[in-house]
């Protein structure tokens, strides 16, 4: 928790802050880009599901029956914002290789500039789920809002949002907008820049992660 921010959960955790400067550092390669956008997914995810109800089922171990504890509930939904939502998705999914998987797709409006849905799937019973909403760059805040009041008027109401950088700026927009929505971020930058980058950031996540630049 942030004394500004009281939703928003930094994560400190080591493996994820060195993870997270090679992938700042604009030598890493987009192969190796990827492949650790991957482990961060994973970290991430391990975090972010650190309170998960469990409870106790009965099973027998090559020794005895025993009692012992399990995920409850349904499985979770994880949500990715395309495009780059998609690189941390998979190191989620080793994580929680059961777990559903919507897709949120956001452009931004060239004139309003205000975020357009032009494509939406989710699990039909996303509304009994907790959804993991997954958007590397938290920059204005503006799509990750549209994105979980998508997920709100499907039915959900069990929400949070990962996300690897933020900028103060978005976390102002996206906790002002959805006070209810947990949020964890690996780091909070100084600022956006005119262009709306976060700075200092890591560039263009998706051009990084699908070497499209
Ligand atoms: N999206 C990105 O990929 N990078 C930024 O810095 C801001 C938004």
């Amino acid at each position: 928790m942030t004394d500004r921010f009281p939703t928003v959960t930094v994560i400190h955790h080591p493996l994820v802050q060195h993870k997270l400067t090679l992938l700042r550092d604009k030598a890493t390669s987009t192969a190796a880009f990827r492949q650790i956008a991957r482990e961060m997914g994973l970290l991430m995810c391990y975090e972010v599901t650190r309170d998960l109800p469990l409870h106790d089922v009965d099973i027998e171990t090559p020794l005895e029956r025993t009692r012992a504890p399990q995920l409850a509930g349904k499985k979770l939904c994880f949500v990715p914002i395309l495009r780059a939502g998609n690189g941390i998705l998979d190191g989620m999914l080793d994580a929680v290789p059961g777990a559903r998987v919507g897709h949120i797709g956001l452009y931004r409006d060239p004139k309003t500039l205000a975020p357009v849905q032009y494509y939406l799937k989710l699990p039909e019973d996303i509304r009994d789920r907790l959804a993991i909403v997954v958007d590397p760059m938290l920059a204005t805040g503006h799509s990750a809002a549209a994105a979980v009041s998508l997920l709100k008027q499907a039915g959900a109401s069990q929400i949070r949002l990962v996300c690897l950088i933020a900028a103060p700026e978005g976390l102002a927009v996206f906790t002002a907008e959805h006070p209810d929505v947990p949020l964890f971020t690996a780091a909070i930058d100084r600022c956006l820049d005119e262009h709306s980058y976060i700075r200092p950031g890591l560039g263009d996540a998706g051009d990084r992660l699908y070497g499209t630049k």
